[in-house]
Parts: structure tokens; sequence; C-alpha cells
């Protein structure tokens, strides 16, 4: 099949996430486009600078050089910014050039008139990385809930002011404290008006509202308080109240209207988005039908963009062949395919429950057989007798092993004289490692 051909407006954290991954898993992403996808052309503002990762590639500094390359099929806005980007989108637009954009301040203030123009030039403007970032949030609620009626969406949208105020709540940090080592880490601005004033967030929300409410894009319209006001001491009282305190964006249907609001809220400590810390972002989508939803994940990064871009790009792919994505996403008989493993070569931690008898030097002949076998002991709790002169129970925490070491361990360790029963297994897994 013939190429698609992209050419990259800006080869900054996002572009070059987008290079990093073509790179890594074109040919996967291929398989699901049904034909290969290449960066052909990419525009930058100083093509003097060094960039690991672009060598090979020619770079200007002429975005219209990009946008009408012959051979550029598809135009990545990736710079931000709204005025120089606008322009080029429209550009690529008019030219009939489909564009995938991150921009979410773009599309918050100009979605309208750039998916008009798109619509006229018979041409398309994806913006699936506009909204919490690797989080294919806005494919879930435009499509996989269109059966439903929505009734609120609300969500921690700005990993900045998540990151933020997790620290200030755990350390009992100051604001400014913690927004320095935010940035010092990365994960804040050199300028951090927009994420710490609500700003991001509020574009974000603008665009989750318009797709849930079918209302028109209403940056304006959403009231936006930033996270500067919240103190250590707020958190502190927050917390003894059994609540968190997280940096929303909501959006709820009220019978006249929609709620638009952005700032800082208290969250019950045992809700969902109490519970999500650091940088991540957290949405909760509640609708008549299937709800609550919710969708958890990286909200900003390079690869965590550059994959909701590249989802854009791949459907695209697969739309310009004139056929469906395969039901599967991908051939599932194609060469390199994984094989189900059997559950011998499952590799988890375990729990056991043994009851043993209360005599001297059971527990070394129980940790015997595990270092037999290389298991290596996460914790270990020997209960308190429940017979004199009888049987007690030991709980014993393994770390992660293939399944078959587990089962023959627990056969040696059953063959002790010192167990009276069978042992009690039940796999571990942690999954946020
Ligand atoms: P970035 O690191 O600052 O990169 C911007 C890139 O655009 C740079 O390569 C820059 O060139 C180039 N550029 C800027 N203005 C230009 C101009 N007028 N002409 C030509 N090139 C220009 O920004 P980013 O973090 O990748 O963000 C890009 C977009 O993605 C933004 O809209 C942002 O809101 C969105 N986004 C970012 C993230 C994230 O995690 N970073 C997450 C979600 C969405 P130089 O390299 O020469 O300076």
């Amino acid at each position: 099949m013939k190429e698609l051909k992209l050419g990259l407006l800006g080869l900054g954290t996002v572009g070059g996430g987008v290079l990093t991954l073509l790179e890594r898993n074109g040919e996967a992403m291929s398989r699901r486009a049904g034909r290969p996808i290449r960066v052909v052309a990419a525009a930058v503002r100083d093509a003097s600078k060094p960039r690991p990762g672009a060598e090979g590639l020619s770079l200007t500094e002429d975005i219209d050089a990009v946008i009408d390359h012959p051979e550029v099929d598809v135009v990545l806005e990736l710079m931000g910014g709204t005025d120089a980007a606008r322009e080029a989108v429209e550009r690529a637009l008019r030219a009939g050039k489909p564009v995938v954009t991150a921009n979410k301040a773009l599309i918050a203030l100009h979605g309208q008139a750039l998916f008009d123009l798109a619509a006229a030039q018979q041409t398309t403007l994806s913006y699936e990385a506009a909204v919490a970032g690797g989080i294919p949030l806005i494919k879930a609620l435009r499509e996989g809930l269109a059966a439903n009626h929505v009734h609120s969406i609300a969500g921690i949208i700005n990993g900045t002011c998540n990151y933020i105020l997790t620290e200030m709540s755990q350390t009992g940090a100051a604001f400014d404290d913690v927004l320095s080592e935010a940035q010092r880490l990365g994960y804040a601005e050199a300028d951090p008006t927009f994420d710490v004033g609500g700003i991001d967030a509020a574009h974000k929300l603008t665009i989750l509202a318009s797709i849930a409410f079918g209302i028109p894009l209403s940056f304006d319209r959403v009231t936006t308080d930033g996270i500067g006001s919240v103190t250590a001491e707020d958190l502190a009282y927050a917390r003894e109240l059994g609540y968190r305190i997280k940096p929303l964006a909501i959006a709820r249907r009220q019978p006249r209207g929609v709620e638009l609001r952005v700032h800082p809220t208290l969250v019950p400590e045992k809700d969902l988005l109490a519970n999500v810390n650091g940088v991540l972002n957290a949405v909760v989508v509640r609708a008549d039908a299937a709800s609550p939803t919710g969708y958890f994940g990286p909200g900003a990064g390079a690869e965590a963009t550059a994959s909701a871009v590249l989802a854009d790009v791949v459907d695209l792919a697969r739309r310009s062949t004139g056929t469906d994505m395969p039901a599967l996403g991908q051939a599932t008989d194609g060469a390199g395919a994984l094989e189900p493993l059997p559950i011998d070569e499952a590799v988890c931690a375990h729990y056991l429950r043994l009851r043993v008898a209360d005599t001297p030097g059971v527990l070394k002949a129980i940790s015997g057989v595990l270092a037999e076998h290389e298991i290596s002991i996460e914790a270990i709790v020997q209960k308190e007798l429940q017979t004199p002169g009888g049987t007690t129970t030991v709980i014993i925490l393994t770390q992660p092993v293939p399944e078959r070491v587990a089962v023959a361990a627990c056969e040696q360790m059953a063959a002790l004289p010192a167990i009276s029963d069978s042992i009690h297994r039940i796999r571990v897994e942690h999954f946020d490692d």
C-alpha cells in the first residue's frame, strides 16, 4: 500500500515523541492503518538546534514549505500557540490536507471556524491529543458514549496542578516551593500561568463540554479559578474532614443549561478522583445509560501525547484506504504474532496460607523450600496459635515468579511433615508499578 506521508509543524516535546513512536512502533501502526506511515518534512523555529532522533530528516524554518510540500498528505500541527498555529492549520485545510493537532487552545478558541473550513474543504481536523494527552477520551466521549445522554463530566485534566496539590497535601510544603520543584522536574512551564491559573484546563473543558452537550465551543463562558490560593493549611483541614482538594474541571447539565467551571474542589477521600495523584489525569463521565465511566492516565508527556496524535493519524490512514479497521484492530495471523502462553508461564507474586504444626524449625523448613526454588519472600506472618500444641497459620507473600515455580514449591512444602493441610494460594498483582 502507498505510504501516508506526514509533515510536522513543530518538533519539540510532542513532535519528538511522534518521531520516537513511529520509529519504535511504526510497523504495528502500519498494520492497523492499512498503509505505512512516514514523516517526510518538519518545520521548527530554529533549524540549527541539535535534535537527537531527527537525524536524516530535513528541517526547515518555513512552515508553508511543509504544508505545501508536494509529498505531504497530512499536516501535524505541534507548535502550540494560537496565531501562527491557526494560520498554518487554515492554510493546510485550504489545500485540502487533513490536519491533526494537539493544540487545545487552538481548538477551544478557534475550533468552530476551523471545523467549518475543514468540512467545506472536504477534509478533517483531528484533535485527540488536545484533551488529557494520552487518554483516548475524545474517542470514548464522541463515539463510545454516543448512545448516552451525558449528565456531567468531572476531571483532573491538568497534570501540573494535580502534581502541585498532591505534593502540598502529602508534604505540607507551600505552593511556591512546590511550583519551583515542579518547574525543576519539568512538570511545570517556566511561565506557569496557563496551568496554575486554570486556563489550560478551561480550554480542555470547553472541548469536552461541546462534545458531551452539543453546545458551541464556549471558552469565554467557563468560570476559571486557579489553584494559587490553596494553602497547605486548607489541604490539611480538608483532610481532617475526610476530603482531598483536587484541581477539577466540571461540566454539569442543568435543566436550563450547562455549568462550566474549573476550580480547586473538595472531593470526598473515597472518591476515585481524590485518589488520582501526581501528574496523572482522570475524568469521570456520568450519563443516563453507561454510568459512571472513568478514564485515567498520563495527561501529558512526549510519548503519551504522541500516542494520541498518531491514533488520529492511524484513523485517517485507515479511512483513506476505504476499508474499515479490522475487527480485531489488525490481522491476527501476521508474522511475529504472539502466542497465548500456558498458565505455567504466567509471572506473578503469590499469597500463600499454610496450616503448620506448632513445632520448632517449621519456618526454617518452609523458607528452605522457597529458597531452593529461588522464590524471594516479600512478607511472612505467623498468626497466633489457634490450638495449644496444635496448628498455627503462616501467611507468606512472595516476589513474582513463574507459576510453575510457585506450584512446584507449594507441592514440595505440602509434603513437609509439619504442613497439616493443603496450601491455599492466591495470585498477587501490582498494577501501579
Ligand atoms: P514545544 O516543546 O515547545 O515544541 C514546539 C515546537 O514547535 C518546537 O519544535 C518549536 O521549534 C516549534 N515552533 C514553535 N513555533 C514555531 C513557528 N512559529 N514556526 C516553526 N516552528 C515553531 O511544545 P510541545 O510541548 O511539544 O507542545 C506542542 C503542542 O502540543 C501544544 O499545542 C501543546 O499545548 C500540545 N500538548 C503538549 C503536551 C505535552 O506534554 N508537551 C501534551 C498535550 C498537548 P524549536 O524547537 O525550534 O523551538
